[in-house]
């Protein structure tokens, strides 16, 4: 391992700490790997831990408690015994909780078409009437809510993300006084890619700062919000109450769902909100389908059977994902701590690890590991537009390899740092 600080060599300590580094890329390349760290989808041993979904409701069981027969169209809103759960773990009551379909991505997206087409029970006229729309983007953060905005032509403007939460002072000056500020994104607890956990405080801000426009929507998407890698689990924070006692009841759009619980792409999404927000998003929810897949409800409630359950099955996914984070701390900090070429957060639950290295050579470690096999999330991916203005962030994603595969990719990724990191300090 490196022991010196790669800032503090010599010109010949780091031709030859160069020298070193070229024969370890060397010998990885050697090795023809194929190995994945770039998106944050559960191990098969995760889903392993929902097999029994598979199998039920079983083909006597099709009525939830209230006689609703789910083989049939309707009930908009989704079963209200798996809102209730639902409600009790993220903080809202099951009457301002919808249960959906699949994918809470598709509701984000959706809950912005519908702004833009229709305008929010608050808004002065559609957004796609307003000379301009812009969003607000806490960075680094989720590709996939960046690319919603951006596909739709609303201006992204970054925000810088600390532990707590983003920067609130900023977000204030610029929601004061820009009446296009029409939204911004949130990702309140084990943030995608840094970990980072809203406080209290920065949530009772967000929802009582005052906006120019009437219209601001907090886009509050707490996939996260029972995937502690700790014992002791971040609480919920009651977003719609603290929006509500301040005066802005209809601010927030709450999401969350199933996909890192049970199966990816095959679980529950939850919308919350006001319940004027509700039977806004119920319009259009009522157009484009006749009722959600309440079988699939149906099963996860079964399988679930209370919020407690949801605990007790997120323990064992803990059990399986805590030792892949500690083993991805710990070759960081053998192999790069003591060089001072990178930093990195220790999430306290979650899918990721957002690595800083060098300024400048985030492309050229993300090109360098690809050229042995390792794929990582793409460059700048964390920020709007892909734009890493320092390109120096990597997200990593722990969750899908086997031990072993990750600890062979992070110790070839710790070798593309330092390499990048020597070229870098050499001129090269
Ligand atoms: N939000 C965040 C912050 C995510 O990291 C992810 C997925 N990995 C999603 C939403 C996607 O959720 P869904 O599968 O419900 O669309």
């Amino acid at each position: 391992p490196t022991q010196t600080q790669i800032g503090l060599m010599s010109h010949e300590e780091l031709v030859a700490e160069h020298e070193r580094q070229s024969h370890n890329y060397a010998r990885l390349e050697a090795e023809k790997l194929t190995l994945d760290l770039t998106r944050g989808k559960p191990s098969p041993e995760q889903l392993d831990l929902s097999a029994e979904l598979l199998s039920l409701p079983g083909v006597d069981d099709y009525r939830d408690a209230s006689g609703t027969d789910c083989r049939n169209y309707g009930g908009l809103r989704g079963l209200p015994e798996l809102r209730a759960i639902f409600g009790e773990l993220l903080g809202i009551p099951t009457e301002n909780l919808i249960a959906g379909n699949n994918a809470s991505l598709e509701i984000m997206h959706d809950l912005v078409v519908a702004s833009l087409l229709h305008g929010t029970v608050d808004s002065p006229r559609p957004w796609s009437q307003e000379p301009v729309v812009r969003f607000l983007c806490p960075a680094p953060g989720y590709d996939r809510h960046f690319a919603i905005t951006e596909s739709y032509g609303i201006e992204m403007i970054p925000v810088p993300m600390h532990d707590d939460g983003p920067d609130l002072a900023k977000i204030a000056a610029l929601v004061g006084s820009d009446p296009q500020i029409k939204g911004m994104w949130a990702v309140p607890t084990y943030s995608n890619p840094t970990g980072a956990v809203y406080s209290e405080r920065a949530a009772r801000e967000l929802a009582s700062m005052p906006t120019a426009a009437p219209d601001f929507r907090i886009f509050w998407d707490n996939a996260y919000a029972v995937h502690p890698l700790v014992e002791e689990a971040a609480p919920a924070l009651d977003i719609l109450g603290m929006a509500a006692e301040a005066g802005h009841p209809n601010r927030v759009f709450v999401l969350a769902s199933t996909s890192k619980i049970t199966f990816a792409g095959a679980g529950v999404s939850f919308f919350g909100s006001s319940a004027e927000n509700l039977a806004w998003y119920e319009k259009f929810l009522g157009i484009k389908t006749i009722g959600p897949d309440k079988v699939n409800q149906l099963r996860h409630l079964r399988f679930f059977g209370d919020a407690d359950g949801v605990r007790a099955h997120m323990a064992k996914h803990r059990e399986l994902l805590a030792p892949k984070f500690a083993l991805v701390l710990k070759i960081l900090e053998d192999r790069l701590g003591p060089s001072k070429v990178a930093s990195w957060t220790e999430p306290k639950g979650g899918y990721f690890i957002s690595l800083d290295v060098v300024e400048g050579t985030a492309k050229r470690v993300i090109s360098l590991a690809k050229n042995a096999g390792i794929a990582l999330t793409a460059a700048g991916s964390a920020f709007p537009y892909k734009n890493d203005p320092e390109d120096k962030n990597i997200r990593l994603a722990p969750s899908f390899p086997s031990l072993n595969e990750l600890a062979t990719a992070m110790d070839g990724v710790a070798t593309c740092v330092l390499l990048a990191a020597t070229e870098k300090a050499l001129g090269k």
